[in-house]
């Protein structure tokens, strides 16, 4: 089991050499949007979910052979369900002194004992996507027992107790939570947990049910505008940055389309290839079964066969 992954180009935090602290598909949602399938095992109990000792020992061979700008803590569900991410987090400081990032839905910092374990990170970036709670139940279709007040006292919490960087994701679906109303009523709950950023998101790689969809940029400037300074829309760096390492026997290109969607000139990137040779591996995948394609908003996405198998 291989629990390091990448590094791969991030939206919003350059070269990301990631960490899957969660074993598909375990999380506190099951997101609409989500981009690692549906949710097998909706929980808020938290685990051992991972072993310690072996993600820290895979991390550090990893680390002689890159150089990420983050390390982030995330996987095939919400990591903050792991118990044991406090010791992953100051097990890696004594690795290493890149910047430690946690991807969170931010759905159990309610739980002091959650929010404890979060404090040696660099920066934080949960997610707040609707105040009416029931857009909220219906983009993030949560465990029973979570509710939006809760979760955003959460948050407020763990601003006031965090001494990192918070940068507040508010993924915006089409149709949804994009009106007016929403986005004003979601305006001074974002002013009271008081993020260094706000990240405006959407759809850009295929979701777990069709009926997300994308802003389009016009509607996305215009939120960011009515959100001030502090707001910005998450630009896809896609292939900026890479490792650079070539691979050319489809290893690589496999275990990161197992994470995520990924376009070829994603792949081409990371794996320091022309789009060219990508495409004629990726040809080889799609005729053994290995991988599949969907089209998403205009683009061609690649994904693992492997995936929905957890
Ligand atoms: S998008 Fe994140 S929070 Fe939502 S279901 Fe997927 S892994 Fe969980």
């Amino acid at each position: 089991m291989s629990y390091i992954f990448g590094p791969v180009p991030s939206r919003r935090l350059g070269l990301s050499l990631g960490v899957d602290l969660i074993p598909h598909k375990t999380c506190t949602f099951d997101c609409l949007y989500c981009e690692v399938g549906r949710t097998t095992n909706r929980t808020i109990t938290s685990g051992p979910l991972a072993p310690v000792d072996e993600i820290l020992r895979q991390l550090d061979k990893r680390l002689m052979e890159c150089r990420p700008d983050v390390i982030t803590l995330a996987g095939a569900g919400e990591p903050t369900l792991h118990s044991e991410i406090h010791h992953i987090i100051s097990g890696i400081r004594e690795l290493t002194d890149t910047r430690i990032v946690i991807l969170t839905n931010g759905s159990l910092f309610w739980d002091e004992a959650v929010r404890q374990r979060v404090l040696g990170a660099d920066l934080i970036m949960p997610t707040l996507s609707s105040a009416v709670s029931s857009t909220f139940q219906t983009i993030h279709r949560p465990h029973g027992d979570l509710t939006l007040d809760g979760i955003v006292d959460g948050l407020k919490q763990l601003r006031m107790e965090f001494r990192g960087l918070i940068y507040l994701e508010v993924i915006l679906l089409s149709g949804i939570n994009d009106t007016d109303e929403e986005v004003r009523a979601l305006k001074p709950l974002i002013q009271e947990i008081q993020p260094e950023k706000i990240q405006l998101n959407t759809v850009v790689r295929p979701p777990a049910d069709l009926c997300a969809k994308a802003l389009d940029s016009t509607r996305l400037e215009e939120i960011k505008l009515f959100f001030g300074e502090r707001a910005e829309i998450v630009v896809d760096i896609g292939a900026e940055k890479g490792t650079k390492t070539r691979d050319t026997k489809g290893d690589g290109l496999l275990e990161m389309v197992r994470r995520r969607p990924l376009r070829t000139k994603d792949m081409a990137n990371s794996l320091g290839l022309t789009v060219g040779e990508v495409e004629a591996m990726v040809k080889g995948l799609l005729i053994k079964g290995r991988l599949r394609r969907q089209d998403h908003s205009g683009e061609i996405f690649y994904m693992s066969n492997e995936m929905d198998r957890g």
